[in-house]
């Protein structure tokens, strides 16, 4: 069976990229594409190009949406996409807890699929994974997460879910000195329940993240590159293939390929 597929946030670096992976791929077909402005992009006469997603689901019924686009419209698309029972596939990043709660009860409410991939980078998933072992015996975690300065939401989300996954491991230590303090407010970076991410965003870098684990005398470190987009493709091919198969909602593809 073909899947058919819209992609949201077609002329985005991400965007771009994963269209010319899905017309590449023969188990695909892009049936339309999702943009914040009309008639900007053209992929030729039969994919068409929407601004309502409403729209796009009545009049071309993609199986899956993939969602590259920015952390202001992707909640609001996920949500519709599960009320017309279309499986989102995201890669956009900047999610609330709250949100990430309700598209959890639409998925149940609804029984239709959805991925969130912080990370579609096989490589990335290893890393996050790797750190949560390591932080059950080195509990001092530190993250330096380090992006392109187009990136509108920090910490990144691949730095949010690794905390997730050290959190649920980690035994509560206080982290640093008892009674540090910070010269320049934001000079020991986000502090989320004592482990701290630092964001670095400067041109150059594509996404980029460092797990330091420091114990006595040591220091392990955790390190993982993205040097361009495709690195992202297999994972976006992957979700595609298996939220057919899913009707829950799947947070990090660490549930799916480990
Ligand atoms: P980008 O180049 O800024 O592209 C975002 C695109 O989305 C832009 O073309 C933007 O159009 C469009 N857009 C904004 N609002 C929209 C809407 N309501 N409907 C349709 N399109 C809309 O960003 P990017 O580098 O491709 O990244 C996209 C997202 O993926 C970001 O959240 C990023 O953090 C995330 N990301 C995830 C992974 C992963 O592995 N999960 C990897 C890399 C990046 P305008 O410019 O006209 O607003």
């Amino acid at each position: 069976m073909v899947i058919k597929v819209a992609v949201a946030g077609p002329r985005g670096r991400m965007g771009r990229e994963a269209i010319d992976t899905i017309l590449k791929n023969p188990e695909f077909r892009l049936v339309s594409v999702l943009d914040s402005k009309k008639d900007l992009v053209y992929l030729g006469e039969s994919i068409s190009v929407f601004t309502s997603l409403k729209e796009l689901i009545e009049q071309t019924e993609p199986d899956v949406l993939v969602d590259l686009t920015v952390p202001s419209s992707v909640f609001d698309h996920a949500m519709t996409a599960l009320e017309y029972g279309v499986r989102p596939v995201i890669g956009t990043t900047g999610f609330t807890e709250l949100q990430l709660d309700e598209i959890s009860n639409k998925v149940k409410e609804k029984k239709v699929g959805c991925i969130i991939a912080p990370n579609f980078s096989i490589g990335a998933v290893l890393m996050m994974k790797f750190a949560q072992t390591a932080a059950k015996y080195l509990p001092n975690v530190e993250i330096i997460e380090m992006h392109h300065d187009q990136k509108v939401d920090a910490p990144s989300g691949t730095a949010m879910k690794t905390v997730q996954m050290i959190q649920a491991v980690r035994e509560n230590v206080e982290q640093g000195h008892p009674e540090e303090e910070e010269i320049v407010e934001g000079a020991r970076g986000a502090n989320i329940e004592g482990l701290h991410i630092h964001s670095v965003r400067l041109p150059g870098l594509v996404a980029h993240q460092q797990v330091l684990l420091g114990g006595e005398g040591q220091l392990l470190t955790l390190r993982h590159d993205s040097f361009n987009r495709s690195s992202f493709m297999s994972g976006i091919v992957l979700s595609i293939n298996e939220i057919m198969k899913r009707n829950t909602l799947i947070y990090g593809l660490e549930d799916i390929i480990l």
